[in-house]
């Protein structure tokens, strides 16, 4: 059997005459930038998430670094970042001329705890960018009481975590900024780039909506140096198509990974926290014999991935010349098992059985 990784066209093969006949009315109406399209997916997907202000951009990286210089954090600033995450995170503070302080997970997780980060509070430090990795949310109650001691603003980087929620709220709600990819592979995937802040802070939303487009008050009024990042309305339109379909899809990702949890028990292996306020944006299981594995389930046809094989800190261009133990053994061990919708129960329950024959 063959099993990849990542099926996008399995996912989209629901809704793909929905999507065609959109995009064809869209072509027709000659309307490619902005509109009502844009402005209805950020109404959408504040109201999906009870947020007072969704303010769309071009991607998930952008949506970081408008947060960022929404706060005016720049040059002479640190921001604390956990270092086992996507560059993302790193690359948007050294975009506006701060620097990230780069710090390790938890030994026993993927998120970075609020005592790893109170230790690297430093008078610079302006902001903490929590990331929800894998779909799992943070501890916030804790980053928030850190965040009042010390006057530091939160941001949740939410791109792996569209539906999570902390104590019945939605992760992009609870600290003072989220940041969202709609890049295609995330669990509310456009079909192309995109990206968004959530906020319930009016003065970021109104900066943000201001850097985001040029500096512009109104037109050809500009009132600061900004730039150009758009969520375009043909994306938009497929967003809201598909934002009705989260909860659902979700569901079906958390349905398939309670497969993959049952049937991998008792096997000598790391398997992902069962919180049931996570989603499943990833299926990650850790083990000292993470290539071995990988390399055997290649050899019986089915595809896996490494997210990620290098935290933040040990790539060159980033390096600081410490070691994090716990996000270095994470990059070691973490295999993400093919999980989408449209994966058949019949192709997990082969992968568990091709895993279950690897360690006997
Ligand atoms: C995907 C991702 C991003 C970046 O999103 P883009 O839209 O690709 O810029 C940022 N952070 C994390 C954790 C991600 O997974």
């Amino acid at each position: 059997m063959k099993i990849k990784f990542l099926d996008l066209k399995k996912q989209q093969s629901l809704i793909q005459d929905d999507l065609s006949h959109l995009a064809a009315e869209i072509i027709e109406k000659g309307w490619y930038i902005g509109g009502s399209y844009v402005e209805r997916f950020e109404n959408d997907f504040a109201a999906y998430l009870g947020a007072k202000y969704c303010v769309s951009c071009g991607n998930g990286t952008d949506a970081l670094e408008l947060i960022l210089k929404g706060y005016n954090i720049g040059a002479g600033d640190e921001v604390i970042v956990p270092s086992f995450t996507w560059v993302s995170d790193a690359e948007a503070v050294h975009a506006v001329g701060a620097t990230p302080v780069l710090v390790d997970i938890d030994r026993h997780g993927y998120n970075i705890s609020s005592a790893t980060i109170e230790s690297r509070i430093t008078p610079k430090t302006k902001a903490i960018i929590v990331v929800h990795l894998y779909g799992i949310p943070c501890d916030m109650e804790s980053i928030m009481l850190l965040s009042r001691k010390y006057g530091i603003k939160v941001i949740e980087d939410c791109a792996q975590a569209h539906g999570a929620t902390w104590a019945g709220k939605k992760a992009g709600t609870i600290g003072d900024a989220g940041s969202f990819s709609f890049y295609p592979t995330k669990n509310l995937g456009a079909l192309g780039d995109g990206g968004a802040v959530t906020t319930n802070d009016e003065n970021l939303a109104k900066s943000i909506q201001l850097i985001k487009d040029h500096g512009q008050e109104s037109r050809d009024n500009h009132i600061l140096i900004g730039r150009n990042s758009r969520l375009d309305t043909m994306q938009a339109a497929f967003l809201s198509l598909k934002l009705p379909y989260l909860d659902e899809w979700n569901l079906e990702r958390e349905r398939l990974a309670q497969i993959y949890l049952q049937g991998l028990e008792g096997l000598d292996l790391i398997l992902p926290v069962n919180n049931p306020e996570r989603v499943f944006h990833l299926f990650v299981i850790q083990t000292q014999l993470r290539d071995q594995i990988k390399q055997y389930l290649n050899k019986h046809g089915i595809e896996t991935a490494i997210h990620y094989p290098n935290p933040i800190h040990s790539i060159q261009i980033y390096s600081l010349g410490y070691t994090l133990p716990n996000s270095e053994r994470a990059a070691s061990e973490v295999l993400s098992l093919p999980l989408y919708r449209g994966l058949q129960d019949k192709e997990v329950e082969y992968v568990i059985k091709i895993i279950k024959q690897f360690f006997s």
